[in-house]
């Protein structure tokens, strides 16, 4: 149980307990908003990310996933391209509408290349700072994204550490300066969740949002970690989004690429750029019934 100051600034109770809200690049975060976040999960090549962003585009949608500097567990895996590869990413998110991109950094310089870059390119869209699960208590990292407020953030739990200790994060963040946080969802790594590569969490979707103020967003890709189809003919990327959706989730960061087997990182879990538009169908059916749920709340 958390004790009453602890989370000082994030924490729900009696005389704190409006949902933390933003407006970023027109895109309004909150805990009553509902954002698919899709994309790349590492940058590759100029030309998947330029379809990627058509096909998002084309399915109505203004966030976006990418990954330009990948926290890899081998040295010898790629560690994707860095800022050289931010100018055309912000440039091509311009093109086709894409406002937010969720971008993990992992050193506080890349905060500097991300500013650098938006500026060079007209600020033709917006970053929100990803913090990965292997970041979560990489407290001077937390430090440094909470002392800038050009970025809102989004928070990671970590994989091998409680719930508690994962919001303790995200109040470090707060208390450096900046709010704009949203926490993610993305399984714990345990052989329990076998043969999903993580054990999913979203029964905390509404849990974070009663200790907490901050929206919610759940990463069904990282969960799952395959591309495995049910027999019923739904993905189980699209199975687990659907229960943290049911359930009150407010974004869904997912895995898709034009051509997954070419994916740099996490080939396996992808959805292809034709999957996507069943996918956010999906999504919507369950987001609706997320709203008729409320409706069979008891008056207070
Ligand atoms: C990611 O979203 O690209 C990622 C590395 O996720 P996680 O930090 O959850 O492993
Ligand atoms: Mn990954």
């Amino acid at each position: 149980m958390a004790k009453a100051d602890e989370f000082r600034i994030l924490g729900r109770r009696p005389g704190n307990d409006a949902s933390i809200r933003f407006e970023y690049k027109g895109v309004a975060f909150d805990q009553d908003c509902f954002h698919v976040v899709a994309g790349l999960n590492a940058v590759d090549t100029r030309e998947f990310v330029e379809q990627t962003f058509k096909a998002l585009k084309d399915a109505g949608q203004v966030c976006a996933r990418m990954g330009a500097y990948k926290p890899r567990t081998s040295p010898y895996s790629f560690q994707g391209y860095g800022k050289q590869c931010l100018p055309y990413v912000f440039e091509l998110a311009g093109k086709y509408g894409i406002r937010v991109i969720s971008m993990e950094v992992t050193h506080d310089a890349h905060v500097d290349e991300i500013r650098e870059a938006l500026r060079q390119t007209g600020d033709a869209t917006g970053v929100m700072l990803q913090i990965g699960t292997r970041n979560t208590q990489n407290f001077e990292l937390l430090k440094t994204v909470g002392s800038q407020r050009d970025f809102p953030i989004l928070l990671k739990r970590g994989f091998g550490i409680t719930l508690h200790e994962s919001l303790l994060a995200a109040e470090y963040v707060a208390s450096a300066g900046n709010r704009d946080i949203v926490f993610c969802l993305r399984g714990m790594k345990t052989n329990f969740g076998d043969p999903h590569r993580n054990l999913i969490d979203f029964g905390h979707v509404p849990v974070v949002k009663r200790m907490t103020r901050m929206p919610v967003c759940i990463d069904p890709s990282h969960s799952v970690g395959t591309h495995d189809v049910a027999p019923d003919g739904l993905l189980d990327v699209f199975h687990v989004a659907a229960q943290g959706i049911i359930s009150g989730a407010n974004l869904v960061l997912t895995d898709i690429h034009p051509e997954p087997s070419k994916a740099l990182v996490d080939a396996g879990q992808a959805l292809t750029l034709e999957e996507l538009p069943a996918f956010l169908e999906d999504c919507a059916i369950a987001r609706e019934a997320y709203e008729k749920r409320l409706k069979v709340r008891k008056p207070a």
